[in-house]
């Protein structure tokens, strides 16, 4: 049913040197499904050994091939596609239509970068002197450390890890112990095809002692995370003291801005269905939806029926639409944040509690909650759970304000049907993907990627791929 789940170090799949492993539980039962090898400090240092190796084939590895290998292993994917998400909804919860959308877009994202492989063009610019060249031209650079979370198992490893592969980077996975066979099965589509050894690495164990160790160390020249800002801002100190290339890809708070003059039902609608995808846990998941004042009964309404709509349930049975909270510890986190707001006055309009009547398993309620303030905690911390907060607002002013108000600025919605508001939106918020009227983020060839304390760099687009590469200069004249 669910693998022991090895590491891979030097084109072998391996147990940990001292045959540590760490459980991995299901969160719809609580069942503990299988197990994952805890790397120790020797396996780290195999894998930095290959990693080392690999980049010096990799990077001499043209483009075209390495594009060809890509594509081999995006089709791979595509065909184990089935199990993997199997897999993936057995570790993580999430509705096993989910986990196949999350799997088949990952081929996507893999073919996207496999062809911008192929046009990571330098450039010649114009000299001052006759008979002199001046060449830019993109070199890898280098092998990377990459840190990914378990709320998109696969999603999260696969726009690192293909934007690396397409620049000619060698790379070490450190993948989430708690997730961790459906990118396993990922990296494997990789090897399967025929990448060769070394150029790929998978690790897991204790995720500090391994950044601790990998970031530092002279093999790594570049780190890249997905996660938490508190966890960001540490790691982004540490590669600044050893002079690493960092992409942080951290946490967020979107606001969700519905005017009077918006279509209500498509965006109570669309939003809701945003709001509850993987119950929550995606750092673009709207969560301060600020509705204008002559539309916000009727907003609340529709979005407190849509909630109510959600099925919840084991995210292999048929009709659920969302399954458990990804791991135990997002429970009392969401259970203190409303508690805090209900105690300063706000009122829970639907949801608010663990799932009573479910035994097992780390089910919570879609919650919707409003009469809220600034200072309750919710305003200010990213829920990362299935909880929406709607807040009325009277002008365009006040709704910029209060979205950029916190520190965090990934992503954001709007919806108007005049055509000024949403170009005014796109130039006031802070943020950095902004979507209006519908909801198109997180495809592979456009941005993706926050700014404030939402972290830097993009992890989507030819901006992607450039984060992976070094530009060096060579100026030659002829003798
Ligand atoms: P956490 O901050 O402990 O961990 C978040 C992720 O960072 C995990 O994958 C974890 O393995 C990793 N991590 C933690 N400490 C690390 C370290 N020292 N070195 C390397 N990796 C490290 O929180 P959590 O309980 O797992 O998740 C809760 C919070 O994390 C959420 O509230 C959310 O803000 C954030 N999160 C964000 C994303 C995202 O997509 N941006 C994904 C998952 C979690």
């Amino acid at each position: 049913m669910y693998p022991d789940v090895l590491l891979h170090i030097d084109g072998k799949w391996s147990a940990s040197g001292s045959g540590r492993t760490i459980p991995v539980v299901n969160p719809a039962n609580e069942d503990v499904i299988g197990t994952v090898a805890h790397a120790d400090r020797a396996d780290l240092d195999r894998a930095l050994d290959a990693t080392e190796r690999g980049f010096r084939i990799w990077r001499k590895t043209s483009a075209y091939e390495r594009a060809k290998l890509m594509r081999r292993a995006a089709d791979l994917l595509r065909e184990r596609a089935p199990e993997i998400a199997r897999l993936m909804t057995l570790e993580q919860g999430k509705p096993l239509a989910e986990a196949k959308l999350e799997t088949m877009n990952a081929a996507d994202t893999i073919e996207w970068f496999a062809e911008e492989a192929r046009r990571a063009y330098g450039r010649v610019v114009p000299a001052r002197a006759e008979g002199v060249y001046q060449l830019v031209v993109k070199e890898p650079v280098g092998p990377v450390a990459a840190f990914t979370p378990w709320n998109f198992p696969i999603n999260q490893v696969v726009r690192k890890l293909s934007a690396a592969l397409a620049a000619g980077c060698s790379i070490i996975v450190k993948a989430p112990e708690e997730t961790p066979a459906s990118p396993a099965e990922l990296i494997r589509c990789f090897v399967d095809a025929g990448v060769p050894a070394g150029v790929i690495g998978l690790v897991y164990g204790v995720p500090a002692e391994i950044s601790e160790y990998l970031i530092p160390h002279p093999v790594i020249r570049k780190l890249t995370f997905t996660g938490s800002t508190a966890v960001g801002k540490q790691l982004a100190a540490l590669a600044g003291q050893h002079m690493k290339r960092v992409t942080m890809e951290l946490g967020g708070h979107a606001p969700a801005i519905v005017f009077d003059d918006a279509d209500v039902e498509t965006a109570s609608k669309l939003l809701a269905g945003s709001k509850f995808r993987n119950a929550g846990q995606v750092c673009v998941s709207p969560t301060r939806f600020l509705v204008q004042e002559g539309v916000y009964d009727q907003f609340v309404d529709r979005f407190v029926s849509a909630a109510k709509a959600v099925k919840v349930g084991d995210g292999l049975a048929e009709g659920t639409t969302m399954g458990p909270l990804a791991n135990e510890r997002r429970i009392p986190a969401l259970e203190g944040l409303l508690a805090d707001a209900t105690s300063k006055g706000a009122e829970i309009r639907t949801g608010g509690s663990r799932v009573a009547d479910a035994n097992r398993g780390y089910f919570f309620e879609p919650t919707v909650v409003t009469n809220l303030t600034r200072e309750m905690r919710l305003m200010n911390e990213e829920p990362f759970g299935p909880v929406a907060m709607v807040t009325p607002f009277k002008s365009f002013d006040d709704a910029v304000e209060e979205s950029n108000r916190l520190p965090y600025g990934l992503a954001a919605y709007g919806f108007t049907r005049s055509a000024k508001t949403a170009q005014a939106l796109g130039v006031e918020v802070e943020t950095g993907m902004m979507t209006i009227n519908h909801i198109g983020l997180a495809l592979p060839e456009v941005p993706f990627g926050g700014v404030k304390d939402s972290g830097y760099g993009s992890e989507g687009g030819a901006e992607a791929i450039e984060a992976y590469l070094n530009p060096k200069f060579v100026t030659q004249a002829g003798l």
